[in-house]
């Protein structure tokens, strides 16, 4: 308001710092953090204007930054953002799915993925059916019918850890005119590029390691293929999908040190997993980075690293007191969900593994746990594990 001095006060508190606002003081190496649902026009013919930014939902300054960010990371034509890595799973599936459809799920997939087919699509006349979450891409193949529209993937699974051949599987759907989702949260779009592979959209939490503090909810799906970029945009457009500017701010700062925290959780976490492999508590480790583990030639084959995820079995006769005294012995290892965060965690996993199989059911030696390795030094996480190995001994 520097035409006139502005009369009334609250014209006057409305209008002196707009001006200010839009002028940015100094030119930091971050974008700026822009709060925004309106979205100002120079020209009252830009309102209408086709491929113009026209309201905040569209993204504003951090957003565009990770975007750019996250196709470079992804090799992608478009991504798309979610206000959490569920959203993104549930996004990407709204927008290729409609009613009569039939979806192939992994079993081994994220709890509430499943939970979503189970208890969301099948009320809109989606069905799901589960394979295993080790199964060769012909037995996933086989199970394609006329109405099989999407094959959804996890490898490897993240409280189980099979592996599948994904590429494998998404070449042969595509023959077949099926589009393939992978949930790739685990490779963190860095170790593993589902695109690469053939899949036709690669979905992750960014709440996980690309967000790496765990202090942020935010979640995206990418895609090369125009034809799934438009039906992305459109579902997100529908759906009224929005994510705040900090969240976009902070997992764009994650991602400038994506790739030095990740071989770190990855160094870190194989450190210690061998430690496990020679502990007599210990029935099994699952790490397909292990040259042991089932999934070892495909990790070695497709992947470039391993992240700090992965789980191991007690060995009988330990049962849950066992498992229960094991982690409430622990000091270093936080008990709690989610991973991907500098920090290291624990938890065991035989309530989802037991209820959430259901193409084959669990079995496994002894119950399961899962940590997440984190940034700490391995020699410290290794001593609070003993603490807890020596906290069951009979
Ligand atoms: C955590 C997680 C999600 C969901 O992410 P949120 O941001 O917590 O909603 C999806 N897939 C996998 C594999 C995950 O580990």
């Amino acid at each position: 308001m520097t035409k006139d001095v502005p009369v009334g006060d609250s014209t006057r508190l409305i209008h002196t710092a707009a001006e200010e606002s839009a002028r940015l003081p100094a030119r930091s190496v971050g974008p700026a953090i822009q709060r925004g649902s309106t979205v100002l026009m120079d020209r009252a013919a830009d309102l209408y204007a086709h491929g113009k930014i026209t309201y905040g939902r569209d993204g504003l300054a951090a957003h565009h930054a990770l975007i750019a960010g996250l196709k470079d990371l992804e090799h992608a034509e478009h991504v798309e953002l979610y206000g959490s890595g569920l959203g993104a799973v549930t996004g990407a599936m709204l927008s290729v799915l409609k009613t009569g459809d039939e979806v192939l799920v992994v079993d081994g997939a994220y709890k509430p993925t499943r939970r979503f087919c189970d208890n969301f699509l099948k009320n809109y006349g989606v069905s799901v059916r589960y394979f295993p979450s080790d199964a060769s891409p012909d037995e996933v193949l086989a199970l394609i019918t006329e109405r099989t529209r999407l094959i959804a993937l996890e490898s490897p699974a993240s409280l189980s850890f099979e592996m599948m051949d994904v590429g494998a599987v998404a070449a042969g759907a595509r023959e077949r005119g099926v589009l393939t989702l992978m949930d790739n949260t685990w490779a963190a779009g860095l170790y593993f590029r589902p695109l690469d592979h053939g899949v036709d959209l690669s979905v992750q939490a960014l709440t996980k390691y690309v967000g790496g503090h765990a202090d942020v909810f935010l979640g995206s799906a990418a895609t090369r293929n125009p034809v799934i970029a438009r039906k992305l945009a459109q579902a997100s457009l529908n759906l009224g999908h929005s994510v705040g500017p900090e969240e976009a701010y902070l997992a764009l700062r994650g991602l400038r040190t994506l790739p030095a925290r990740l071989a770190a959780h990855g160094a870190n976490g194989l450190a210690v997993a061998k430690w496990l492999m020679g502990r007599p508590e210990v029935a099994r480790v699952r790490h397909p980075a292990l040259p042991h583990d089932p999934g070892h030639a495909l990790w070695k084959r497709d992947f470039s690293g391993a992240c700090g995820l992965f789980a191991f079995e007690l060995a009988p006769p330990a049962g849950l007191a066992e498992t229960l005294a094991f982690l409430d012995a622990l000091t270093l290892f936080g008990l709690g969900f989610s991973w991907g965060g500098y920090e290291s965690l624990a938890l065991y996993c035989d309530p989802q593994v037991k209820e959430a199989r259901t193409a084959r059911p669990w079995t496994a030696a002894g119950p399961l746990i899962r940590l997440h390795v984190g940034l700490e030094d391995p020699a410290d996480l290794i001593a609070d594990l003993e603490a807890g190995f020596a906290a069951i001994k009979r």
